[in-house]
C-alpha cells in the first residue's frame, strides 16, 4: 500500500507543486486549504505524514501542530512545518511546538520528499523511547547514533554523551564541573579545560549548527533551543 501524506497549505500553487512531486515519488496525497479541515483530516484518515503550511486560514498551523502532537493517536504522525521566508519566530516556535522538521519557502521540493521520507523512516525504525528527537538533531540511545537533518555525526563516545545531555537538558545552564561529573563521571573536578576542548571539537562537527551550544560567560554551557542559524 502506498504511503499517504496530507498536505494542509492554501496556496495553490504550493499545493500543485507538493502534490506533483509527491505522487511522482510513489505517495498519495491528501490536501487540506484551511485549518480546520487539515486537523479533521489527519485525525480521521491518520496520514503517513504531514506537510503543515504555518499561515493558515481559519486554524493556523501552530494549533494544528499542537492539538495532533496531544492525542497519543496522532503523535507520532511526522510533520513538516512549512514557513514563509523571514518567519524566523514562527519557525522556531514550529520546533518548539514538536513539528518534526520545517522548509522555510520557497524550498526545494525534491528536498521536502527526501526529507519526509526521512521523518517517516525514523517513526518507522525507532519506536522505542531510547530515542529522542529535538530537530534537526536525533538521537538515538540504543545505537548511540545522532543525526543531523540527515547525516549521521561521526562522535566519540564521550562527544556522544556530552551531546546527548545538553539536549536532554536544553535550555539550561550546565556548569564544567556538572558536566564533568555528569559526562565524565568525575567526582572532583579535575580539569575543566576538559570539557571546553571537548565543546569546541562537538561544534566543529555541527556545522552551521554550531551556535546551538552556546558558551555561558562564567558559567558554562547550554544547548539554545532559540536559535537555528
Ligand atoms: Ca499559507
Amino acid at each position: 500500500m502506498k504511503d499517504t501524506v496530507l498536505i494542509v497549505e492554501d496556496e495553490t500553487d504550493v499545493v500543485d507543486l507538493i502534490r506533483y512531486n509527491l505522487n511522482k515519488a510513489g505517495f498519495s496525497v491528501l490536501i487540506a486549504t484551511d485549518g480546520q479541515a487539515g486537523l479533521s483530516m489527519a485525525r480521521e484518515s491518520r496520514p503517513d505524514a504531514i506537510v503543515l503550511d504555518l499561515m493558515l486560514p481559519g486554524l493556523d498551523g501552530r494549533s494544528i501542530c499542537k492539538a495532533l502532537k496531544k492525542s497519543p493517536e496522532t503523535e507520532p504522525i511526522p510533520i513538516l512545518m512549512l514557513t514563509a521566508r523571514g518567519e524566523s519566530a514562527e519557525r522556531i516556535e514550529g520546533l518548539e511546538i514538536g513539528a518534526d522538521d520545517y522548509m522555510t519557502k520557497p524550498f526545494s521540493p525534491r528536498e521536502l520528499v527526501l526529507r519526509l521520507k526521512a521523518l517517516m523512516r525514523r517513526v518507522r525504525t525507532n519506536p522505542d523511547t531510547e530515542d529522542i528527537g529535538v530537530a534537526p538533531f536525533h538521537i538515538n540511545k540504543s545505537t548511540f547514533e545522532i543525526r543531523l537533518e540527515d547525516r549521521r555525526l561521526e562522535l566519540t563516545t564521550i562527544e556522544f554523551k556530552l551531546l546527548t545531555l545538553m539536549i536532554e537538558r536544553r535550555g539550561r545552564i550546565l556548569s564544567r564541573d556538572t558536566l564533568l561529573q555528569d559526562v565524565w563521571g568525575y567526582q572532583n573536578a579535575i580539569d575543566t579545560r576538559t570539557v571546553d576542548t571537548h565543546m569546541r571539537r562537538l561544534r566543529e562537527k555541527l556545522g552551521t549548527h554550531a551556535s546551538r551550544l552556546e558558551t555561558i560567560r562564567g558559567e558554562g554551557y547550554r544547548f539554545n533551543t532559540l536559535s537555528d542559524s
